[in-house]
């Protein structure tokens, strides 16, 4: 099987090339000629930064529409939005070819290691076929629902990360300034009931040491916290912390620009405490 792969960016990168070890794979590069290359192929998977972006690919000048093969199938590794999926997925059945919103978890780190989370909505067979190719760079791939239910998913995790890391951030200032040593805060917290992800994994490795990498961006972060506010509209259910968090991330982005990095708002935290979480 001829798999296509739009968008080699931090995540897509990584998860490409273990694509490229099972078979015969092309990769675009937004040259237009090379697009309708990897349209041609019986697999195409996107992993660009929104929905509007993947939109835009397929329906944009030199849009790779009208070059996909019908039978095809079309995974969205993006982030996406449920109602763009929904609207991608029916322009795409015009044209014969199956979709599913497939976005993924796990950080660079879990794409290196092609042990991602994917979240999959789509029609039970179009899932059938998706899974052993996502099976390239995922350990735990579930259908969760129809079109736009992997989005839908994907948008609430990324909320509950957003909440855990801007919390996380302020507890732990409130800590260094009532006198407990950062480390052995977070060590107890781990033993206890608010530990995370981020208090467990993130927070240890990059905060503590100092060594803040780029590794996803807190624009992306913010767009997926916004989805999860619409999420929220959409099924009239009150939100008043996802949508603090979806403000607060907002002007953070605002303030250090499109290419800070998720954890980059606990930096303004410090900043505001006048104190640093190191240890
Ligand atoms: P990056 O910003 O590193 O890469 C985005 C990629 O999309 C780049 O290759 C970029 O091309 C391409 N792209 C963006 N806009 C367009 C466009 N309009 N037309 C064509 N190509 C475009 O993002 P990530 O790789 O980090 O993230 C990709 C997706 O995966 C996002 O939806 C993100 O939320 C999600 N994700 C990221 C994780 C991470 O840890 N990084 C974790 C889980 C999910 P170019 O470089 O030429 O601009």
């Amino acid at each position: 099987m001829h798999v296509g792969f739009l968008g080699l960016g931090a995540i897509g990168a990584p998860m490409a090339a273990h694509l490229a070890r099972r078979g015969p794979l092309t990769v675009w590069n937004r040259t237009a000629a090379r697009a309708a290359e990897v349209a041609a192929t019986d697999v195409v998977i996107t992993c660009l930064s929104t929905s509007t972006d993947v939109a835009g690919l397929l329906e944009g000048a030199d849009g790779i529409l009208a070059g996909l093969r019908p039978g095809a199938l079309f995974l969205d590794c993006t982030s996406g939005d449920p109602a763009s999926s929904r609207r991608i997925a029916a322009r795409l059945a015009e044209r014969g070819v199956a979709f599913a919103d497939a976005p993924v978890s796990g950080g660079t780190n879990g794409a290196e290691a092609g042990v991602l989370t994917i979240m999959v909505g789509s029609d039970p067979e179009t899932f059938a076929r998706a899974r052993p190719v996502l099976a390239a760079f995922g350990k735990r791939i579930e259908h969760v629902g129809p079109v736009g239910a992997g989005d839908a998913l994907k948008a609430v995790n990324n909320a509950l990360l957003a909440v855990n890391i801007l919390a996380l951030g302020e507890g732990l200032c409130a800590l260094v300034k009532a006198g407990v040593p950062p480390r052995l805060g977070l060590e107890v917290l781990n033993a206890s009931s608010g530990r995370s992800f981020v208090s467990e994994v993130l927070v240890p490795e990059r905060v503590l040491t100092g060594a803040w990498p780029r590794t996803f961006r807190l624009a992306l972060l913010d767009k997926d916290v916004g989805i999860a506010t619409g999420l929220l509209a959409e099924t009239g259910v009150p939100g008043p912390v996802i949508e603090l968090a979806a403000s607060l991330l907002s002007q953070a982005r605002a303030t250090l620009g499109e290419t800070a990095d998720y954890l980059d708002p606990i930096r303004l935290t410090e900043r505001a405490a006048g104190v640093e979480i190191r240890g």
